[in-house]
């Protein structure tokens, strides 16, 4: 099955310019700002600007720049935040939802940043 978009979603309109953000880093390929209910005291969302539903759909169809472009902008960011390991930060823990079982609630692939406390277990118990 091929994979859908819709491009009514709030990250789609955030790229087009209809909705502000407020940006931490922007690239060619690759857009990231910070999330407007952070569940931590640093929440970043990074965004291909792409339109691709999911990790997997990215990873299946997105070219090799925009995926280095990607990876490397999620490193660039950990740093800029002062979280990263080679920075001797206090690290940080990626996530990326996905469909039902991930509970996503914006059908645009991003990948949510956090640190800036000890985060806990990495589930709750449903
Ligand atoms: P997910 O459940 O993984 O799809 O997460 C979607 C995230 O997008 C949530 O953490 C929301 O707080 C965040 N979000 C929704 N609308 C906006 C917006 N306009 N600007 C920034 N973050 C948003």
């Amino acid at each position: 099955m091929a994979y859908t978009y819709d491009d009514q979603n709030i990250f789609a309109k955030i790229l087009r310019g209809e909705i502000p953000n407020d940006t931490v880093m922007e690239t060619d390929h690759t857009l990231a700002f910070r999330d407007i209910a952070p569940q931590a005291p640093e929440h970043v969302l990074v965004i291909p600007k792409g339109a691709y539903v999911s990790y997997d759909h990215f990873a299946s169809e997105a070219s090799d720049a925009e995926i280095a472009d990607y990876t490397r902008t999620i490193g660039a960011i950990c740093k800029q935040l002062g979280v990263d390991l080679g920075g001797d930060g206090m690290g940080y823990r990626l996530i990326s939802n996905a469909g039902t079982a991930g509970v996503q609630d914006v059908p645009h692939l991003h990948v949510h940043i956090l640190s800036g406390r000890p985060l806990g277990p990495m589930l709750m118990r449903a």
